[in-house]
């Protein structure tokens, strides 16, 4: 059985990028710049948020973090969103989500300059990715593609269930992998809140991708001997033992499944921490696009 490390191969891709933008700046070229928009206090936004930050400044990025007030009109976001889309100096941008009540998410993702929008998720990306034409392809998703390639998982002819079908993780994970390409090629089933019988589903799965967001759902009774799992979950469950106060939980009842699975991601450090670095290997290419 194999542990699918998230956490070193998103820090092997750090450490491409951190390579590539030393020729870039080897060669009188710009450094990649990342802006993000953060409105409110939610703590874990700010976590994830801090996280990319931190990661820019490793690879060599130039990094803007723009703070907002919970109280900011939609208005005024548009503003700033569109001073961002102006601004020649940074190649992507991200708004972290979720946004205040009050603000429409959708309209704000509409604002975003698709050539900008290294989240991928503006419907022209969302829709280029799934036309199989150059887009920028969610962090998540595209995370999950690169840990399957990197670990040389087989996906052509073989039975995938998402559970799942959010627009940031579990649809585009299915388009991704039911596509004619090299990490596609699978039979793939979306499953969702009104699936009916999913255990039966799940029991016949050779690949299991996980976003729902109920810890410990994916119990060993669920699958098949040899399955590859992928635990994209990530829940903060109060545990007054932690010194956070809490901890973080995936989706899979993954001490019981391990033994069952002939491949597993582990939460965490697995699906989190290649969000990020596919995170920046966009914003890598946005600035290319530039040049
Ligand atoms: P979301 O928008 O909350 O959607 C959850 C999905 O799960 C929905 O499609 C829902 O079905 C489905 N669902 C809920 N209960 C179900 C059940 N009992 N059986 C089958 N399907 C069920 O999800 P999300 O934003 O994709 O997030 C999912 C999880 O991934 C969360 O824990 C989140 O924190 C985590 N996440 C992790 C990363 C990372 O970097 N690792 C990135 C993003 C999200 P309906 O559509 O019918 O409601």
């Amino acid at each position: 059985m194999k542990i699918l490390d998230g956490k070193k191969i998103s820090q092997d891709i750090k450490d491409e990028l951190k390579m590539l933008v030393s020729n870039r700046l080897k060669k009188g070229l710009k450094k990649p710049h990342l802006a993000a928009i953060i409105v409110g206090n939610d703590g874990a936004s700010l976590t994830y948020v801090g996280s990319k930050v931190k990661a820019c400044d490793y690879v060599g990025y130039d990094s803007t973090l723009i703070k907002l007030e919970e109280s900011i009109t939609e208005e005024f976001l548009l503003e700033k969103i569109n001073n961002l889309n102006n601004n020649p100096h940074i190649d992507g941008f991200i708004v972290q989500l979720p946004l205040p009540r009050g603000i429409d998410e959708q309209k704000i993702l509409l604002a975003i300059d698709p050539y900008k929008d290294v989240d991928g998720f503006h419907p022209t990306n969302f829709g280029r990715m799934s036309l199989e034409m150059e887009s920028f392809i969610p962090a998540t998703p595209y995370g999950i593609i690169e840990l399957l390639d990197r670990y040389e998982i087989e996906t052509s002819g073989k039975d995938c269930v998402v559970i799942g079908r959010s627009n940031i993780v579990g649809r585009p994970i299915s388009i991704l992998l039911s596509q004619k390409s090299k990490k596609g090629n699978a039979t793939v089933t979306l499953a969702h809140s009104k699936t009916k019988n999913l255990k039966s589903i799940t029991k016949n799965a050779d690949i299991i991708i996980s976003a729902l967001g109920i810890p410990g759902f994916l119990k060993s009774d669920m699958v098949k001997k040899g399955v590859v799992i992928i635990d994209v979950g990530i829940t903060r469950v109060p545990d007054q033992s932690s010194s956070k106060g809490y901890v973080i939980k995936g989706d899979v009842d993954y001490q019981n499944v391990l033994e069952k699975s002939s491949a597993i991601t582990p939460v965490p450090g697995g699906v989190g921490p290649m969000t990020i670095s596919m995170l920046l290997k966009n914003t890598f290419l946005a600035c290319q696009r530039k040049d």
